[in-house]
């Protein structure tokens, strides 16, 4: 196996995690895929556990099954008790103490929603026009350049995730168009020191890519990033790692994937 970490993995601790598995079942079954290295990064959307969008987390009892899992998984796989952070920027001060509080091990920074707006995957896109796809695009990079100053973050997630739901909703844009905020925002992290992850996922949803794709992964290279973390975004254990393989074309000589080893 050409990856042998995936750092994007939700477990049934995560509110969309209904076909997903206990800490350490998860980290168990990326071992038995031949994994060396798993991060349980479960979604805290500070904005829903503020505004009741989703049923809370149990950080607590989470942060006691993934260290359970750590423990008795030792020496065969080696197990982060992660998050995917979503939309810190909307309460920073709250999202800040989170982080105190539970020291994560590996912490993806997304943007699921833009201020004032539902979920990219709850949008209701039918009355949408060109115009307003690309405007909600625009207010989308924006935020998510805000998100990308935040500290505490170690990888920044799905940085294309809304071209998802657009693609499924028969949408798509030239990325090309908008070099200047995409460059923006990933001078930021490659200055941060924070990865740049790709994400498998779109491979699953359609999108024939992953997220972000060539576009946005070659305007990372020229911009001197290097610095890559891989993850499927599974929410059930068979998804762990899936289509690895179809990364290989896309993470090309020169970048550094995470690798613990
Ligand atoms: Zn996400
Ligand atoms: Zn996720």
């Amino acid at each position: 196996m050409k990856y042998n970490c995936d750092l994007h993995v939700h477990t049934s601790f995560s509110f969309d995690g209904e076909r997903a598995e206990n800490p350490l079942k998860t980290a168990d079954e990326a071992y038995k895929k031949g994994f060396e290295y798993i991060a349980l990064t479960d979604h805290l959307d500070v904005n829903s556990e503020i505004e009741h969008l989703y049923a809370p987390i149990d950080l607590d009892t989470r942060k006691y099954e993934c260290l359970k899992a750590k423990d008795e998984l030792k020496g065969k796989i080696t197990v982060l008790h992660g998050i995917e952070l979503g939309q810190m920027t909307q309460y920073p001060k709250q999202s800040e103490k989170y982080l105190e509080k539970y020291d994560f091990d590996f912490v993806l920074g997304s943007l699921h929603n833009v201020k004032n707006m539902p979920d990219f995957a709850l949008i209701d896109y039918k009355n949408y026009t060109p115009d307003d796809y690309i405007t909600l695009w625009c207010v989308y990079l924006d935020e998510l350049y805000e998100l990308a100053k935040f500290d505490g973050i170690n990888s920044l997630s799905h940085l294309t995730y809304p071209l998802r739901y657009y693609k499924k909703n028969g949408f798509s844009l030239d990325l090309s168009k908008y070099e200047d905020k995409l460059c923006k925002i990933l001078d930021c992290i490659i200055k941060k020191g924070v990865y740049l992850e790709v994400n498998s996922s779109g491979f699953r949803q359609g999108m024939d890519a992953p997220l972000p794709d060539d576009t946005v992964l070659s305007m990372y290279f020229n911009l001197g990033g290097r610095m890559i973390t891989v993850g499927s975004d599974s929410h059930t254990p068979s998804d762990i790692g899936a289509d690895f393989e179809a990364l290989e074309k896309y993470i090309k000589y020169g970048f550094t994937v995470f690798n613990p080893n």
